[in-house]
């Protein structure tokens, strides 16, 4: 990722973009929320090795957000953990790939549902006929059922009705401002709308070929892949990809570098949940956003959650609203959190507590 993207570069003369982005978060919440990117150029990745034939492909920021990815080079072929949002992301990593090794690609992990980790899975079935992909039985539902969530089959649906609000907005704002940065902000926020909504127009959805509904350890070659399922977290169907010898583990959004989105998560498994995974011996996280970690981020990551939690129960037993929650909490628990969940452009502490809060507070008190 450029160092040199900061957040203030992103937000700089851009209130009316970020204005935008909040009212539209309910079209792509995942993982695009409050923060816009500058432009669409072409350097998406960035290849980072992490262990020998072990890459962490970090996604640079976009307004339509990619994911990262692991790429694990075996003698017996490429695998890939995770697919982006969009076909074209997928190509740009595919040929990146291409780049370090001969070896076709024959295995692509999706550690959840969600659009913007598998939506570029055909890039890599068109390429490779016999291509497995790879998750959870849970995931594979919720890639096909109605109403899973942010993503899946049916959300491709919902994103192409709701594209052309979204570019339509994007262009009033655009045509009302009157800041030259934050028109061109703006402007390279539309183009990318404009040219993700063509490619969700002829996208032909990949899904998983291979399914699982408890962990495994498969043997790719002269590798060892273990598929954790350890419970509920960011979504009811997560796995985590570990390598117990290389002491590497590839996260998804169950735990990540920026601060968790947790609409379709389940706040107080998902603690439980990375209980279970601390117990596993690695060194290093690939994360599905941010750069990567050591180990140690997870019990940081994990200290948010249940802090959140507490908070909640806290102050909800002391009769406090959703309302007063969302005023005296941010900054409560910001002494702990903010510096350490905002070391990116993109998933801020102030840009999701406020949400964060509300949404932990229907699932852990209003049991929604
Ligand atoms: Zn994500
Ligand atoms: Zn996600």
């Amino acid at each position: 990722m450029r160092s040199s993207w900061t957040r203030r570069d992103f937000l700089i003369g851009s209130g009316a973009a970020l204005a935008a982005v909040q009212a539209l978060d309910h079209f792509h919440p995942c993982c695009a929320m409050a923060a816009d990117a500058p432009t669409a150029g072409s350097e998406l990745f960035e290849l980072k090795p992490v262990a020998d034939g072990i890459y962490a492909a970090i996604a640079a920021p976009r307004y339509k957000v990619n994911c990262n990815a692991a790429v694990i080079l075996t003698n017996d072929g490429v695998v890939v953990v995770d697919s982006h949002s969009k076909p074209s992301a997928a190509l740009a990593l595919y040929r990146e790939v291409q780049s370090i090794t001969k070896q076709p690609i024959k295995r692509v992990i999706n550690t959840h549902f969600h659009w913007d980790h598998w939506q570029g899975n055909q890039v890599y079935k068109e390429a490779y006929p016999d291509l497995e992909i790879i998750a959870s039985e849970r995931t594979l539902e919720n890639l096909t059922r109605p109403n899973a969530g942010n993503g899946g089959i049916p959300n491709i649906e919902a994103q192409r009705e709701m594209l052309p609000k979204e570019i339509e907005k994007l262009g009033n704002d655009l045509a009302s401002a009157t800041d030259p940065a934050q028109k061109l902000r703006l402007e390279a926020n539309l183009l990318q709308t404009q040219a993700y909504f063509q490619e969700l127009k002829s996208i032909q959805p990949a899904l998983p070929t291979r399914t699982f509904d408890k962990t495994v350890s498969l043997v790719v070659g002269d590798r060892e892949i273990q598929i954790l399922l350890l419970g509920r977290g960011h979504t009811d169907g997560d796995v985590f990809i570990h390598l117990p010898k290389e002491k590497v583990v590839a996260t998804g959004d169950a735990l990540i570098d920026w601060m968790p989105f947790m609409n379709d998560g389940f706040p107080e498994d998902w603690v439980r949940t990375l209980d279970a995974l601390e117990k596993f011996e690695f060194t290093q996280i690939i994360p599905g956003h941010g750069g990567v970690m050591p180990k140690e981020h997870l019990a940081f990551f994990r200290g948010y959650l249940t802090d959140l939690i507490a908070a909640i129960k806290k102050a909800d037993a002391q009769g406090a609203s959703l309302d007063e929650m969302k005023r005296t909490l941010p900054d409560q628990l910001a002494v702990k959190y903010e510096k350490g969940m905002s070391r990116h452009p993109l998933g801020q502490y102030r840009d999701r507590i406020g949400l964060n809060i509300e949404v932990a507070y229907g699932k852990v008190i209003r049991k929604g």
